[in-house]
Formats: C-alpha cells, structure tokens, sequence
C-alpha cells in the first residue's frame, strides 16, 4: 500500500445552481498503486475549468457525467513519483487528467509530458494546453479568420478569450474584447493588444458595439451566451460566423437556459453559428501545441496565471469562475515544485 497520504475531493451530490462546499465529500485514504503502463502523479497544479460544473450534472454531455462517490474531474500538472511504463521516468513533469486530488494514478500514455524550464508548470493548464488549444482551433478552424475582418469575443480577459484575442491579432484582424471591470479592459489592450474593450458590467454593450464595429462584426468567439450573444448577433456582418465556445453565463441553471432570439440574424446575413468541444481536435493537439509555443517564444502569445493556494479551497475556488473573479487563467496550486 502506498505511503502516500491522498487528500480527494468526491462528488457527494449532484449541485443544484452554484456549487456549495456540502457537493463534495473531502476524504483522505493511501495513493493508489499505479497499475501496469499507468504512472503516479504527485499533482501540483489544478486548472479549474467552467467545464467542471457541467460535468457534474446528470444531463447528456460530451463526456459521461462524474458520478456520485467519483474523484472530481479536473485537469493537472505535476510530478510522477513512481511509474509503471517506461515512457515515464520519476522525476518527469507531466499534464492530463488528474483530478481534484493530491495524487493522480494514470495512464502513462493519457498523460503529456511537459517542460518546466520552458514555460511555468501552470501555464500548460492555460495558455499552453487546453483552453490554449479551445482558442487556437475554435477560432483558426470555425472562425476562419481573415485579415482586416472585426472578430469579438466574450469572457475576452480569460484564458480561452485572451488566447483567442492574441490569435485573432496574429492573423491581422480587429479585435475587440468584451470582459467584467476596468482593469480586465485595460489588460487586454494594454497588454495582450486588443483595439478595444468593452466593460460589459459598467457600459451599453449594443451602443459600444455599434461604435467599435461600424462595418459590422465578421467574427464572434462567445464564451458566455445569453444577453451578450443576443446583442452581437444583432451586429453581423454578411457571411459573419459566431463561434460557439462556452455559455458560462448558464452554467448555474442548465434546466432554463435562456437561448438566442436574435438567431434570424443568421437568416439576414447569410451567417453561420457552430458550437465545438476541444477534445475532438485530439489527433491535431501536436499542430495547436507548436504554434502556441512558437507564438510565446516570440512574444507574440502572452498569459496570465490566476493562483490560489491550497486543494482545500477547491469549492469556493471554483465559483470564482463563475464570478469573474478570476484574472487570467484560474489554478490552485496543490504542493510546492
Ligand atoms: P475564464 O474566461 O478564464 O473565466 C470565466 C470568465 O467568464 C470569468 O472570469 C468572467 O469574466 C466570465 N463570466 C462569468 N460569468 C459570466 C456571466 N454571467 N456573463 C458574462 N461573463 C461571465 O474561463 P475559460 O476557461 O477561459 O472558459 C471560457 C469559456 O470557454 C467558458 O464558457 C468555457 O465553458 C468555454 N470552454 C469551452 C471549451 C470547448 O471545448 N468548447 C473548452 C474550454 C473552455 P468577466 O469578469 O469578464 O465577466
């Protein structure tokens, strides 16, 4: 039996609206022995995603749901501590599924190898791995950029958004971002490049709309869904096409999810809407990985990490998403490197 004490967090009941602390049960037993080709992961970083509440629920999804006494599906980074396949040596750094836990057993091959000394362990939860990977393919293959069109996005501050907005300016767009408060706005044209950010909470979405995008919007990368998608439809440009991300916005009550009414824009503009998960663009990870990387090495690509300390605050952590408490991509970090 493993010497190694494994702090989980298990699905204790399915959560009604926001997650509360009482979903989960928070137990401690040995680490699991890592199995044949299978590898133990001292988990070191957890990347919280708005997916995770989905995945909560019992309702059809793209994956099956996390059921009721399951660890809680996250993503992670750590360290292997004691492998089992020979792909993997202790000592390695790795990224991929790891749960809400403090050790992860898993398939050497489900796992990603990664570079410390490249790039911080956290940024291969963000910028550098999968909502990296959401806007790189969300945007480059529905999207379909092309120089000098208006691309908007949603949740423009975050780790997908502020992806997205940078690979919108690589490919000589404009881009102009939506997001929560003064300083996200001020961050992604100040620093990550945008044209211009519209304060969602403190600001007349249609009106700045109107303003920032005079011949229409070519390009919209929603993240949030509800009002905001309605306004930008209301915004397009002939042939736009609207790039169904996320609806974080809806999260918290999937039972009365408010769609969009202005859809005949679609009709009007001869538009297209399409909705995608990240994960079917599995065999193409190798393409997306190497062009971030590549875009962050010549400082055309930059991130921002959100960390809290400590596993024991994954509840309340995860509602900050929902929120928008977080700035840049959310992660707590589990143990010291
Ligand atoms: P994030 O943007 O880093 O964090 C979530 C942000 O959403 C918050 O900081 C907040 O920003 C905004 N938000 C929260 N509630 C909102 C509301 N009611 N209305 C408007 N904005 C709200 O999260 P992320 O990981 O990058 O995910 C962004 C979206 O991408 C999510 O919808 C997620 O589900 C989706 N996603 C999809 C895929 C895929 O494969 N399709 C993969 C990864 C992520 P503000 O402060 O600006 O409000």
């Amino acid at each position: 039996m493993s010497t190694f004490q494994n702090r989980q967090f298990k699905l204790s009941s399915r959560p009604a609206g926001a997650v509360k602390r009482s979903d989960f049960d928070f137990v401690t037993a040995p680490a699991s022995e890592p199995g044949p080709g299978e590898v133990l992961v001292r988990v070191l970083y957890l990347s919280l995603d708005p997916a995770m509440r989905g995945w909560m629920n019992a309702s059809k999804n793209y994956m099956p749901p996390v059921g009721l006494g399951e660890v809680v599906r996250a993503f992670g980074a750590g360290r292997v501590v004691a492998s089992n396949d020979p792909s993997l040596a202790v000592g390695d750094t790795v990224a991929g599924m790891t749960g809400v836990q403090d050790y992860a057993a898993a398939k050497a091959k489900d796992l990603t190898k990664v570079d410390p000394r490249l790039a911080p362990l956290p940024r291969y939860l963000g910028a550098l791995g999968m909502p990296g990977l959401t806007a790189y393919f969300g945007l480059l293959d529905i999207g379909q950029p092309k120089e000098g069109e208006t691309v908007v996005i949603s949740a423009a501050a975050g780790a997908v958004g502020a992806v997205a907005g940078q690979i919108a300016k690589i490919k000589g767009c404009r881009v102009i971002g939506i997001a929560g408060g003064p300083d996200k706005c001020r961050y992604i044209v100040e620093e990550l490049g945008f044209d211009a950010a519209i304060d969602y909470k403190n600001e007349d979405v249609s009106a700045a709309l109107a303003r920032h995008c005079p011949q229409g919007t070519d390009i919209y990368f929603d993240n949030v869904g509800g009002e905001i998608l309605d306004m930008v439809l209301s915004t397009l440009a002939r042939r736009a096409r609207v790039i169904i991300c996320g609806a974080i916005s809806q999260s918290n009550h999937p039972e009365s999810i408010q769609g969009p009414r202005n859809y005949r824009s679609l009709l009007i503009n001869h538009a297209r809407m399409e909705g995608f998960v990240v994960f079917y663009y599995a065999a193409r990870y190798p393409e997306g990985m190497q062009a971030l990387a590549g875009w962050m090495l010549n400082g055309k690509l930059k991130a921002r990490e959100d960390i809290v300390e400590g596993l024991e605050t994954f509840p309340d952590t995860l509602q900050k998403l929902f929120r928008g408490e977080n700035f840049g991509k959310l992660v707590i970090k589990v143990a010291e490197e």
